[in-house]
């Protein structure tokens, strides 16, 4: 089991290639302190994709290691680091049912007071309420009953019920408005405070509010401290 945790991250020299003797990471090093958001950018193909996969043990590192507050990710259960580590993908999962039960997906025993708390404090309560029936309001796994801005929100509400210490997120690319932006760049804000993230940044305002930027080439991480140093 993985203790609760405070969401440092390390990975020591790590290598890993999906097939033998072709690296996509080699001796890849870096220190992420609690809290931090880190914008994962780089061209596509890079490996942004695959940091994730290795982090949540989807593969393993070939050689090095992946520690969570020291903890080397291979010594825990599957499950207690997925509870620690969440994913937000691009695609946000709708299935078709109410709001409420979608946004109840994560965590199943939140009652409807916790649900409209989470909501409220990620900013999605507005838009909610003024659908015609509110919380209750169905929505369909594919379809338009709801924006990506909205999907996106509900999926914020979602993951912040099921509070994990260390977030990860595969941000949407698709294009949404000026306003739209400020909202889920508001919700997003008010998410990832007390946890550590790492984004797969496509969004210019996403970026600017991180605290790091690692920009992934030829196999390795090259780092600058803010978007200022861009
Ligand atoms: P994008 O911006 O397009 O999402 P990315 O930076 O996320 O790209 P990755 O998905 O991490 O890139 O892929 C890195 C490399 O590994 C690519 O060359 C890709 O083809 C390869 N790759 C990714 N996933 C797998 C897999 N499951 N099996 C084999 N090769 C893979
Ligand atoms: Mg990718």
């Amino acid at each position: 089991e993985l203790p609760p945790i405070q969401g440092y991250v390390v990975f020591n020299d790590v290598t890993f290639g999906y097939k033998k003797d072709q690296p996509i990471f080699e001796n890849l090093s870096f220190r992420v302190r609690s809290g931090e958001t880190i914008a994962l950018v780089g061209p596509t193909g890079s490996g942004k994709s695959t940091i994730i996969n290795l982090m949540t043990r989807f593969y393993d590192v070939d050689d090095g290691e992946i520690l969570v507050d020291g903890i080397d990710i291979r010594k825990v259960t599957l499950n207690s680091l997925r509870n620690e580590i969440g994913i937000m993908l691009q695609d946000t999962f709708i299935f078709s049912g109410t709001i409420i039960e979608n946004i109840r997906l994560g965590k199943l025993d939140a009652t409807e007071e916790e649900i409209i708390r989470a909501a409220k404090i990620v900013r999605a309560h507005d838009f909610i309420i003024a659908l015609k029936d509110g919380y209750r309001t169905v929505v369909k796994e594919r379809g338009s009953t709801l924006s990506a801005g909205q999907r996106q929100l509900i999926s914020f509400a979602r993951t912040l019920l099921a509070d994990p210490k260390v977030l990860i997120l595969d941000e949407a690319t698709s294009s949404i408005d000026t306003q739209t932006e400020m909202l889920l760049q508001e919700g997003l804000d008010r998410l990832l405070e007390g946890r550590t993230a790492f984004i797969i940044a496509h969004r210019l305002s996403t970026i600017k509010n991180s605290s790091r930027i690692f920009y992934i080439a030829d196999k390795k991480i090259r780092e600058s401290g803010s978007h200022d140093e861009l």
